[in-house]
């Protein structure tokens, strides 16, 4: 029997904030927009300007902070962490090192083995480098400077964590608290929310942690996973042959479904950290911090109590609901004008997660207003169109979020109630199908079923196949 070895997994989490404009200057941080167009000196690094410290930046991370139960540093700085590559104009970039605004905090994971609390060491506030693009066909490099200045909040846990499912609990748990204060959208595949994973392991039973590496470029769930269960065992595989690990960054190659080593890791006196002398230090009173605790948004789980309560919804659906904050507000606006909960839960549980999916979306892209989703379920109410037709409007709202009674109005899909047309239809379908109806009188239920059907093909799906029945039962006992 082999040595037992244990895995010793903690996370630097990178968030863009949803702030309006940069950190330290007014510029916009827009994504897109034509390269080098969201600048100014400031964040492109001029000698001589001056940064200032954007307001709402500090509010979101003392929110976060608040949110993972950290304390909250009244007195904080700026530090400039120095270090040379192209995509960072001024040769530093400002961060936080000596006193950080939010420290020892923790957020409480659920995984299959129950729940857990992960600490958290620090959040501290930076500012996003530019973005370097490679030009193969001109063989040269060009620089962005649009992300230079972006607000960042660096979120480092503690080693608390012992494999990949409580790596991706912790990592879902963080998107919630952040998406649920609005403070960024946390969508790791367009890098608002980044995870280096620094692992290491050690026998089990042992208390001193081994030589640990850094993982980069991870930017989904999946690709985390597979990152966390390789690099334990590339670790495994060194100490068991009585080779050193060596402390390193090393870059996850998901498509090769390895890693390789990219420079060896940097402690802090490698940057040569130093108080920033540009920024003044940050003051928080007692009084500003109370107005931010008041400002904390109801969070999931009392969100599920309270829909539990005021919609009387299943457990199901209000875990489906609450995943995300859009969503949960999408319910609960769209049901406010409709007063028909379940039906407005059943629409986001089934169709909208169905086209979420197929479209690889994310819940925070959901475009679809209350207003619409709320007429298009009194439009079916109201039998004015049919199943399958609200299924169309749907996905079209979910494309372009249009208005359901012009679509339908416009693409003819509105349901032919009790009209004349209809009626026909009636006479013809019975007319045409006389053993059918011969059945239906000799007490076969059933066979009402295929006249509906024969009747739904001819009115080309425009009919409420309820109504529809009830009118053929109608017809066929005044025949009989
Ligand atoms: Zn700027």
């Amino acid at each position: 029997m082999g040595k037992q070895y244990e895995t010793v997994i903690g996370l630097e989490v990178h968030v863009e904030l949803a702030t309006r404009t940069k950190i330290f200057c007014g510029c916009s941080t827009a994504f897109g927009g034509a390269p080098n167009t969201h600048t100014c000196p400031v964040c492109m690094g001029m000698p001589g300007s001056l940064p200032v410290l954007n307001r709402k930046v500090l509010e979101y991370a003392v929110l976060v902070g608040l949110a993972s139960n950290c304390e909250i540093t009244r007195y904080c700085k700026f530090d400039r962490k120095n270090y040379f590559y192209p995509d960072n104009p001024q040769n530093y970039q400002i961060s936080q090192l000596y006193l950080p605004v939010c420290q020892n905090g923790y957020v409480e994971i659920e995984t299959e083995d129950g729940s857990k609390r992960v600490g958290i060491h620090e959040i501290h506030m930076e500012e996003d480098a530019g973005k370097l693009i490679h030009d193969t066909w001109e063989d040269c490099t060009l620089i962005d400077y649009n992300r230079s200045g972006v607000p960042l909040i660096e979120i480092v846990s503690e080693p608390d964590m012992r494999n990949a499912q409580e790596v991706i609990a912790y990592l879902e748990k963080l998107r919630l608290l952040i998406s649920y204060l609005g403070a960024s959208d946390c969508k790791l595949q367009e890098g608002s929310m980044r995870a280096d994973v620094n692992l290491s392991v050690r026998e089990a039973g042992t208390q001193k942690l081994g030589t640990r590496t850094e993982m980069k470029n991870l930017n989904s769930f999946k690709a985390i996973t597979r990152a966390i269960e390789g690099e334990q065992q590339r670790q495994i595989d060194l100490l068991e042959a009585g080779e050193p690990i060596v402390q390193e960054t090393r870059r996850w190659d998901d498509a090769n479904d390895c890693s390789y080593a990219m420079r060896f890791k940097e402690d802090a006196q490698d940057y040569r950290y130093f108080p920033d002398p540009d920024l003044p230090p940050v003051r928080i009173s007692e009084e500003w911090l109370e107005r931010m605790r008041a400002a904390l948004p109801e969070f999931r789980r009392e969100k599920m109590e309270r829909f539990r309560r005021e919609y009387g919804l299943p457990d199901y659906d209000l875990q489906i609901i609450t995943q995300s904050a859009h969503l949960a507000d999408l319910f609960e606006e769209t049901t406010a004008l409709c007063k028909e909960p379940k039906k407005v839960s059943n629409w986001l549980m089934g169709e909208m997660l169905r086209l979420l999916r197929e479209r690889e979306k994310d819940p925070a892209d959901i475009i679809i207003s209350p207003a619409h989703l709320a007429a298009l379920i009194l439009m079916k109410d109201k039998g004015e169109i049919n199943g399958a037709a609200a299924k169309e409007v749907f996905e079209a709202m979910f494309d372009e979020d249009v208005d359901p009674h012009s679509y339908v109005e416009e693409k003819g899909m509105k349901v032919e109630a009790d009209t004349d047309a209809l009626r026909e239809v009636l006479g013809q379908v019975v007319a045409a199908h006389p053993k059918s109806v011969a059945d239906y009188r000799n007490g076969k239920e059933k066979a009402i079923g295929f006249l509906v059907g024969q009747t739904m093909k001819v009115m080309k799906g425009k009919a409420d196949p309820g109504a529809v029945k009830e009118m053929l039962r109608e017809l066929l006992q005044k025949e009989s």
